[in-house]
């Protein structure tokens, strides 16, 4: 094979070369080999485009290669293109190596001009048709590569529509069609400046060139940026024989998937329009039939195309999602690729493709990804306040979860608000690629049209958002700012909720109830189990927290925040009485009343937790955080310490710090106020033994933070030691426990041979070695951290994912010390990252013990770490 070909007939292609011809391209050339009915072509390749990109010009070798297999298309086709009396027309179709439904652009019956119209005519017996033929392409064509825009050509056909009194264009004759094609060239003369090129040659490159181009359209960038799709060549251009769904009742066209693709259940699910063309059924122009009335009208080609999607299936284990289109009475299939689906169908169809024996275990755990398990774990209506809910209006389930906000109707708004995190619903007739980024930051979208395939719906699935799908009784009114269904009227701001399982919409809000797991995820999540090596922990500070994250299956707690269980009731009083006291005694006094609340907060834990592990950390915050601000507080506070509030508001000065997140807090805390160790250490200790009596074997682990220096660590573990001891004394009980200390300060990292000697444990708190490691302020890095990763300065925000190449050689080093100076050391994660697959990934790779995440993470961990151990 030569290496600088840039042209590939179909049946020279396979599946596997995706990075060059495409996915679709790839998956055409497929399809060709497996005998299956594709429309010959060929294709371009992604390295053309490139070279197009960066030269604004094809490479030399291109115009050869595709005059050749041009000609071996007319041959194969016996028809010419632009050929007046026996005229071949064809598609020129985008397709990159990852799917980007609708992000580029295509163009459908090119090589129609004035002359082959009626070529075309004379060879289908049909004039209508051919009309018919022409307008679309000069649609399609005056808008992707002249760049007139979508409405001046909708202006003309609604106003020929109108004269003639008809609602749809397929009721539109050949005379009128003559007129739309006239009024069409027209509008392109006017709109781009320039005539409409007759010459089909010269319309096929200007079409390459345009779908070249397409690459580099806003929409593409933007599509690319959200989903992070980087390092691809660019797309790849397929040129092929047109078919037509639109020369009768006996013609049509659909998309249909191998399995339902929001449920996962194994059944034939498509949408189709009989008399219709290409973008027809996606578009929305109509309303879309189900695959049952083809199997009605058509019962030999629903067979047939039930026949290709069982054999397509099979051939590539995967659920497929397909384009077909039937030209009087024949089966044409024009796209296979891997369907898009929702978490809850991609869990079902991997456990029931396993046991189909069509896949492994192993695959199917690939098969999900960890991401996505957050979709399952989302809430779905209260059932109660849902019966008792005004249901105004209902559409189609597009896409399932429940999703509560106020109304907007356009992408700015959507944007605007969601970026300040207002929960909102985007409301549209239909979405456009246009509305992608509002779509982003919607809770939940609404359409008025369109179906299952529509690009609302496949884009929601995608992000797994809420999507309520043609609502056909919503009368959208987006310049009004409103929209009309039946006697309601829902202006902008206006709350509603979406049940994006059932296609409901509701007025106002309803309360949300958390998700119950289907049997099929548990399998997977036990075959998760059986494959990784990480522990699964979790961040809780709370009882409840605990509880839910068992349920989910973690295996301890990496993290309990005492500080948090400090805002709570009448504890904030004590807690300011403590730091507002100028003494030791004060100090104790407050801390007295703190204890037993930090007690009972403690035994609500272990007992939930039980035998597993529970690291406690100790005070970690700067205390101006848990300072009044209001004066009223401040007067009450005083009040309550018998001072004035002069004292106290000079006090708070005095805690005042420049840089807060480098002040006094963590370990530097409990040096200070040795006092509070002491009773943090109390607390858990005294709540140990309660538990233990009680039957339970409880495994406290204190876990101090923001150590940097060795010396830091061993004057805290001395407090801890000498309280536990203490205790054990007084209860004549023999606790279990251990003290490790938190990994965030860089220095600590570089020194952990030194701290691993005295600590039983290392846990990464990688927020703050990533604040600290990258001198990026977490609370301030907001403003220019988006911009730094869309320069590439950091592949992803450091905070979301784990730096590897920074971050993560701290860790590594540390690791690698560490295990050195104490084999028994366990090390594990607690930062944010311990939910983030790529993160769990380089963890297992760093040959941690354990993961620990927010409790609804925990699954996405499980899942992670199984996929790390497989992809190994
Ligand atoms: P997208 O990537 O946006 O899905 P496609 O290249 O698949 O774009 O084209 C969109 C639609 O145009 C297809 O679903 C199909 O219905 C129609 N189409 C494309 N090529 C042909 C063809 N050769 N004959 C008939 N219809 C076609
Ligand atoms: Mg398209
Ligand atoms: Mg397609």
């Amino acid at each position: 094979m030569k290496h600088n070909r840039y042209v590939y007939y179909f049946s020279e292609g396979n599946k596997s070369m995706r990075e060059l011809l495409g996915g679709k391209g790839a998956d055409l050339a497929e399809m060709t080999r497996l005998k299956i009915p594709v429309p010959p072509g060929f294709t371009i390749t992604t390295k053309a485009c490139a070279y197009f990109s960066e030269h604004k010009k094809w490479p030399k070798e291109l115009e050869g290669e595709v005059k050749k297999s041009l000609a071996r298309l007319e041959k194969d086709m016996n028809a010419k293109l632009g050929d007046a009396n026996n005229p071949l027309l064809v598609s020129v179709r985008s397709g990159a190596a990852v799917s980007m439904p609708g992000m580029m652009d295509t163009v459908l019956n090119l090589g129609m001009n004035d002359e082959t119209v009626t070529g075309l005519a004379g060879k289908t017996g049909n004039e209508r048709f051919s009309w018919d033929a022409y307008r679309r392409f000069l649609q399609m064509f005056g808008n992707v590569v002249m760049g007139v825009a979508h409405n001046y050509f909708e202006e003309v056909l609604e106003k020929i529509k109108q004269t003639k009194g008809v609602a749809y264009d397929t009721e539109l004759n050949a005379d009128e069609l003559k007129k739309l094609v006239a009024d069409y060239k027209e509008a392109i003369k006017q709109h781009a400046g320039l005539e409409f090129p007759q010459n089909a040659n010269e319309q096929l490159k200007l079409a390459v060139n345009a779908v070249f181009n397409s690459w580099n359209s806003k929409r593409a960038i933007v599509y690319r940026e959200l989903n992070n799709i980087k390092g691809l060549a660019g797309t790849a251009v397929n040129i092929q024989t047109m078919v037509y769904g639109n020369m009768g009742e006996d013609s049509g066209t659909g998309v249909c998937f191998s399995r339902n693709p929001a449920t996962g259940e194994n059944v034939f699910y498509g949408e189709m329009l009989f008399n219709a063309q290409g973008e027809d059924v996606v578009a929305g122009i109509r309303t879309p039939l189900q695959l049952s009335e083809l199997k009605k009208k058509m019962p030999k080609q629903y067979a047939e195309l039930d026949a290709i999607r069982l054999k397509l299936e099979k051939h590539y284990k995967d659920m497929q999602d397909m384009e077909f289109t039937i030209q009087q009475g024949k089966l044409y299939m024009l796209q296979t690729r891997r369907g898009k689906r929702t978490c809850q169908a991609a869990v079902r169809v991997a456990v029931e493709m396993v046991k189909e024996k069509l896949i492994d275990q192993k695959t199917a755990l690939l098969r999900v990804p960890a991401e996505q398990l957050d979709q399952l774990l989302h809430k779905t209506l209260d059932p109660l306040a849902k019966k008792k809910a005004k249901l105004i209006a209902t559409g189609l389930p597009a896409s399932p979860g429940a999703a509560v906000g106020t109304v907007v109707f356009n992408a700015e708004q959507a944007v605007l608000h969601g970026e300040q995190g207002e929960s909102i619903i985007l409301v549209r007739t239909e979405t456009s690629p246009e509305d992608i980024k509002g779509m982003h930051f919607a809770k939940g979208v609404l359409t008025a049209r369109g179906g299952m395939t529509s690009h609302a719906a496949v884009v929601a699935r995608g992000m797994g958002k809420c999507c309520v799908a043609g609502a056909s009784e919503v009368i959208v009114k987006e310049q009004e700012k409103k929209f009309i269904v039946k006697d309601v009227e829902v202006k902008e701001g206006d709350w509603i909720t979406l049940d994006g399982s059932t296609g409901e919409v509701f007025l106002d809000k309803i309360p949300v109830v958390d998700p119950s797991l289907s049997g099929d995820f548990a399998t997977l999540m036990k075959w998760a189990d059986k494959y990784r090596r990480l522990g699964v922990w979790t961040n809780a500070d709370t009882p409840k927290d605990s509880e839910v994250a068992v349920g989910f299956g973690a295996e301890g707690i990496g993290l309990c925040r005492t500080e948090h269980m400090f805002f709570e009731g009448d504890r904030i009083k004590a807690v300011r009485e403590m730091i507002l006291s100028s003494d030791v005694e004060g100090r104790r006094k407050a801390l007295a009343k703190l204890l037993p609340m930090q007690r009972s907060d403690f035994i609500g834990i272990f007992s939930i937790m039980k035998h597993r592990p529970v690291i406690i950390r100790t005070l970690d915050p700067p205390l101006h955080e848990f300072l009044p601000k209001e004066e009223k507080d401040v007067e009450e506070l005083a009040k309550e310490m018998n001072v004035s509030v002069e004292v106290i508001k000079a006090k708070t000065e005095e805690l005042h710090e420049f840089n807060p997140m480098l002040g006094h807090r963590g370990c530097r805390l409990g040096i200070m106020f040795p006092e509070i160790t002491e009773m943090q250490a109390r607390a858990i200790f005294e709540a140990a033994a309660e538990v233990k009596k009680k039957g339970i074997k409880v495994k406290p682990e204190v876990m101090i933070p923001l150590v940097g220096a060795v010396k830091e660590f061993e004057l805290q573990k001395e407090i801890v030691d000498r309280v536990a001891d203490e205790v054990m004394k007084e209860k004549r009980i023999k606790i279990d426990y251990v003290v490790g200390t938190m990994i965030e300060v860089p220095r600590a990292a570089i020194t952990a041979d030194e701290i691993a000697k005295v600590a039983d444990f290392f846990s990464f708190g990688t927020n703050d070695l990533t604040q600290m490691g990258l001198g990026l302020s977490r609370d301030d890095a907001g403003k220019f951290l988006p911009l730094y990763v869309k320069l590439g300065v950091y592949n992803t925000d450091p905070f979301q994912a784990i730096d590897q190449q920074g971050v993560g050689q701290l860790m590594k080093i540390c690791v690698e010390k560490a295990r050195k100076a104490n084999k028994k050391l366990k090390i594990g994660i607690c930062g944010e990252h311990g939910g983030e697959p790529t993160s769990v990934e380089f963890c297992h790779k760093l040959g941690l013990d354990y993961v620990s995440c927010s409790p609804y993470r925990v699954p996405i961990a499980r899942l992670a770490a199984a996929q790390a151990v497989i992809r190994k």
